[in-house]
């Protein structure tokens, strides 16, 4: 058995290698910012399709969409890179928003499957729009956990997505957590939710340091 002392030392080196941890991947995420945000001004910054420009919610789109290829061949940061050394053709790739690129890759398979029906009913019941911006394109919308729960929620449906729209579907209280968000404004709830959890933890962090 450990003595209370070891405990306490043990749990300083946790809390210790925690916070370089996350000060690395940080540092991590900076630096891969700052050559996303270089190769984004070069493609000038706006979607090519609807000219929607804040930065966090633009991509990079393979014009031949041949992305899945090129992914097995280089990772997301060493292809800005060289892009930004012009070691690729440019013209292979554009700028869109998350909804138009959504809408495209939508458009390239058959949405037949038990899930995509029950998807649709989904939205269906759910009013067919994005709560934020009233977006209305199909492939663009997604079923979002106003409280933001849903990997536990799916979780306990074994991940079956499948079983848990069923679930949703019936559920008396549906209307109040669940709602209907574009793929764009999904995403820049996770952004601001991930920064809020950053900015508690750096604080325990200063707190602890203190
Ligand atoms: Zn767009
Ligand atoms: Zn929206």
């Amino acid at each position: 058995m450990r003595t209370r002392e070891e405990i306490l030392i043990y749990q300083k080196w946790y809390r210790e290698n925690k916070r370089d941890k996350r000060k690395h991947n940080a540092d991590g995420r900076k630096r891969h910012e700052e050559v996303r945000n270089k190769v984004f001004t070069l493609y000038g910054t706006k979607c090519s399709i609807c000219n929607y420009d804040e930065i966090r919610g633009l991509e990079l789109d393979h014009l031949n969409d041949d992305g899945a290829i090129e992914r097995r061949k280089y990772q997301q940061k060493s292809l800005y890179v060289k892009i930004l050394k012009n070691e690729v053709d440019l013209n292979r790739y554009q700028l869109l928003c998350i909804n138009c690129h959504a809408n495209k890759t939508w458009g390239h398979f058959s949405h037949t499957s038990d899930t995509s029906v029950l998807k649709g009913r989904l939205l269906n019941a759910l009013g067919n729009e994005c709560t934020v911006c009233k977006e209305t394109r199909r492939g663009v919308l997604q079923i979002d956990h106003i409280f933001g729960n849903g990997s536990q929620h799916l979780k306990s449906f074994g991940r079956s997505v499948c079983r848990m729209y069923k679930n949703m579907l019936i559920d008396p209280e549906r209307d109040s957590k669940y709602q209907v968000l574009c793929a764009l404004h999904n995403r820049l709830k996770f952004y601001n939710n991930t920064a809020r959890q950053e900015s508690l933890e750096l604080l325990s962090d200063a707190l602890e340091v203190a």
